[in-house]
């Protein structure tokens, strides 16, 4: 597992890469993000932890670069921010971060975002292979983890989603109709031990909303369930195999 550190302030880089480290991670740290990306695309890291406010190119603007470059492997993407520094579009529907913790943090919780988050990536290389999903409007390939869209009959367009967006929609579509609280989701894609805010969930929602829905304003297939939460409505035509 390789760790991308890209943090200007050589003094909180040095305390992640040693935390880090400590844990058996192997870490390459770089302090701008004209080198981030260049990391990037030669060396693959499984996971990038991106400081926001870097000079050069900016922590979001690197996240979008890497989530629009075709890559052999879509890293997952913890973005680091100060208080009050644009949280809001963090948070938002801005950017491809997976996850984001906000300075200052104690080491203890930065690493066990990054646990979390490869664990998941762990648990998809340890999936039965040839696994898919089909409704009557998505085909979800669990295997080459693709997804299309049926857009109109006999239109289908290849979605590009982020890991996150990837894995929330196949756990959509393993149960076409279940209700999903927002805790469920959680545990099911961020693992037990994830502490960060619940609302992380709508921010991942509105977003795959955004690449799915006709209408992300009233969507017709990720339907809000009031105090509950999220329900998945497409016809499934075929039960999971594998
Ligand atoms: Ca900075």
């Amino acid at each position: 597992m390789l760790i991308l550190v890209v943090e200007d302030e050589a003094e909180i880089s040095r305390l992640i890469q040693l935390y880090l480290e400590k844990e058996g991670f192997s870490c390459q740290v770089c302090d701008n993000g004209e080198a981030a990306l260049a990391y990037q695309q030669t060396l693959h890291p499984d996971l990038i932890i991106l400081d926001l406010m870097l000079p050069k190119l900016d922590g979001l603007e690197v996240c979008a670069r890497i989530r629009q470059s075709p890559g052999v492997k879509d890293p997952y993407i913890l973005m680091l921010t100060a208080r009050g520094e644009e949280i809001d579009r963090i948070i938002g529907l801005s950017t491809g971060a997976d996850d984001y913790l906000i300075k200052p943090f104690s080491p203890r919780e930065l690493v066990a975002r990054v646990r979390a988050l490869l664990r998941r990536s762990l648990r998809h290389s340890q999936d039965p292979p040839s696994q898919s999903y089909q409704t009557s409007h998505f085909t979800i390939d669990l295997e080459r983890r693709t997804a299309q869209h049926q857009i109109a009959d006999g239109i289908t367009e290849w979605l590009d989603l982020t890991p996150l967006e990837f894995d929330l929609l196949s756990t959509f579509m393993s149960h076409p109709g279940r209700v999903w609280s927002r805790q469920h989701l959680i545990e099911k894609l961020w693992g037990e031990d994830f502490f960060g805010d619940e609302r992380v969930v709508d921010t991942h929602i509105a977003r795959l909303r955004k690449k799915i829905e006709p209408d992300s304003s009233q969507p017709t297939y990720i339907k809000t369930i009031t105090g509950v939460g999220y329900r998945f409505e497409d016809e499934a035509t075929t039960k999971a195999r594998g």
